[in-house]
């Protein structure tokens, strides 16, 4: 077919295999087959390819990630499998967490912490990134990693004989190998998977166990005796979808942390104290698999009860949470408290990773657009100003809302974060529209362009605008042909007294309603205009109730951090009349309580300047 780029042969491809897994068909490539669900969510995702980001910074992080990792050499990401194997091993350490474990009085960093560990999530990160390209090279690069592991890999996996985390580390393999099996199509990955999930399972305990549980076991190494065994049922039980063994199904049930933390949760119980933030988060993830995999309704409270838990009683204005990676009893003040004890407030890519997947759960099941907004406020406010991933390895991990605080580099190289920042930047792509039967939902405001086929002709969307430094959102419609869709738009809850939304100029008067998703119900034809204009008055929100002095600005999704190297202090009334900066990229100016102007900045336009997250009200 002349002029068929690659991209669009995908695109047609994926469209194709996203029609057929609506019928319930398999996919060619996928003919070992595939498992059933119980759930068809009334929102999917849209293919990868589908979706294109125009410029902006979130389509420069993911080319950031993209290149990082297609450009880091095989013999350094393949070298300690194959060290722990006997072959022969080239190519220089990795360094950090990722080598293996060894006492060194040179290093002062977290040296061979978990050997291996993000290797699958380096894959996850290329396969998502090859889905949205196409690029062979991502392609080739895909399959050598997973040949190259493939040979390190023993039938008693004996790699993980005296390792510190297996449950860790496998689960972040297992997704790799399924995301290279399912986006790459990668011919050995599923086989190379099932190799090691079936060898793993001599190094897990018979059930997930929750730290308490773990700490009461006996461990010959006192300082790491956790392992993340409950976040292992949402890969699985991807694995199962992906291959159709019931085996996986199986595993992943046994995993599904019940006693301790889903059934207390799914009866409204607040577990959430004491817990580690980020794996806790991503666990909901596992409950949402086990609604859509087994049709549990009990999973499916759990996660939505624990994400609104988390969300009122946990998070920052920002919409991190997790002050030292730890969750805090409600109503003692532990937000507020943290603010003078802690730097290491929000651990960012992971946090931002575990937080997008499952609001876009959330997002499938319940149509509720709560859960956009609280995806954006997490986008804009901490990963978007996160710093990309250095070539020798080093990271940035915590987000700091100390008064005052500071960006930093994390100390190790190649730690967790370094892992989950390319698979979340791929994942800008599927969280910024959602597909329905009766039409697309715009769930995020981003420069992008989203394109299906649906049998009948060709369709597509395009997205101009600077949101959120402006308030204005364009979508230009287009179509081989007129089409009958809704059109339903994120209108968010903060958007208040009166968002505009209208077609080809024309308002659309009726379901424009803040913190919903406005539907727009018509025939439409190529060259139809959408126009949203939303109000974005400035707000405070406070740290949490017993601290009702401490606020953060808010303006629309943005926290604006105040830029001094001590805590201002503000009267009320004077913060909200802070004003925009001419010509600057969302700079705010604010008069103090002292007299004085206080630059007001969002996160992702700082750099090496203090700020506080949180400024001290006066009156
Ligand atoms: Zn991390």
């Amino acid at each position: 077919m002349p002029g068929l780029t690659r991209r669009t042969f995908l695109q047609n491809a994926a469209a194709t295999a996203g029609a057929a897994y609506a019928a319930g068909a398999i996919p060619g490539w996928a003919s070992a087959g595939r498992g059933t669900v119980a759930v068809n969510t009334p929102l999917s995702t849209f293919a990868y390819s589908e979706v294109e980001l125009l410029d902006g910074p979130m389509k420069r992080q993911f080319e950031e990630n993209h290149a990082r990792f297609l450009h880091l050499e095989d013999d350094r990401l393949l070298k300690v499998f194959r060290q722990v194997a006997g072959l022969s091993a080239p190519g220089e350490d990795m360094g950090g967490w990722y080598d293996l474990n060894g006492f060194s009085l040179e290093r002062t960093d977290f040296h061979g912490f978990i050997a291996g560990h993000s290797f699958g999530q380096y894959l996850s990160g290329l396969s998502r990134a090859y889905a949205v390209t196409g690029s062979e090279d991502t392609r080739a690069k895909i399959n050598r990693l997973v040949k190259g592991y493939a040979e390190t890999l023993d039938p008693k996996a004996k790699f993980f004989d005296d390792y510190r985390l297996p449950a860790y580390t496998y689960d972040k393999t297992s997704c790799g190998l399924i995301d290279a099996h399912e986006f790459a199509h990668d011919p050995m990955a599923m086989d190379v998977h099932e190799k090691l999930t079936r060898a793993i399972v001599a190094y897990l305990p018979e059930k997930a166990l929750s730290r308490q549980e773990q700490r009461s076991r006996a461990h010959k190494d006192t300082s790491y005796t956790w392992d993340e065994t409950y976040t292992l049922p949402e890969n699985l039980f991807l694995a199962y979808q992906r291959s159709g063994k019931p085996f996986y199904r199986d595993m992943a049930k046994q995993f599904l942390e019940d006693d301790t933390y889903f059934n207390p949760l799914s009866e409204g119980n607040n577990v959430l104290p004491f817990e580690h933030a980020y794996s806790h988060v991503n666990a909901f993830s596992s409950a949402m698999q086990a609604y859509i995999t087994l049709g549990s309704e009990k999973h499916l409270r759990a996660a939505t009860n624990g994400f609104d838990m988390l969300v009122k009683t946990q998070s920052f204005a920002t919409g991190g949470w997790g002050p030292d990676e730890s969750f805090g009893e409600p109503g003692r003040g532990q937000l507020g408290d943290s603010l003078a004890q802690t730097h290491a407030s929000f651990e960012t890519p992971c946090g931002a990773y575990g937080h997008f997947k499952i609001t876009r759960y959330l997002l499938r099941v319940t149509k509720d657009a709560k859960y956009g907004d609280s995806m954006e406020r997490v986008l804009y406010n901490t990963i978007l100003g996160a710093w990309p991933i250095q070539p020798d390895g080093i990271s940035f991990y915590y987000s700091d809302y100390a008064t005052t605080g500071k960006k930093v580099w994390y100390r190790d190289k190649w730690p967790c974060c370094s892992g989950t920042f390319p698979q979340l930047a791929a994942d800008y792509h599927i969280s910024t529209y959602l597909r329905a039967a009766d039409g697309v939902y715009v769930n995020l405001f981003t420069p992008s362009r989203v394109q299906w086929n649906d049998g009948s002709g060709r369709f597509g969307l395009k997205q101009e605008t600077s949101y959120p430094f402006d308030n204005k959102v364009q979508i230009q419609v287009s179509g081989s042909q007129e089409k009958e869709y809704t059109l339903y738009v994120r209108i968010p809850s903060w958007a208040k007294p009166d968002p505009v939304l209208s077609v080809n100029g024309k308002r659309v008067s009726d379901s424009v309603q803040p913190g919903t998703f406005a539907a727009i119900r018509r025939t439409w034809k190529d060259g139809d205009r959408v126009e949203l204009e939303l109000p974005m008055p400035l707000r405070l929100e406070v740290v949490d109730a017993n601290h009702p002095n401490v606020a953060a600005l808010v303006q629309g999704p943005l926290v604006l951090f105040a830029v001094a190297d001590s805590q201002p202090s503000f009267d009320r009334s004077t913060l909200l009349q802070a004003k925009r900066v001419n010509g600057s990229k969302g700079d705010w100016q604010a008069t103090s309580a002292d007299g004085s102007s206080i630059t007001m900045r969002p996160f992702m336009n700082i750099d090496k300047e203090s700020y506080s997250t949180y400024v001290a009200l006066k009156s």
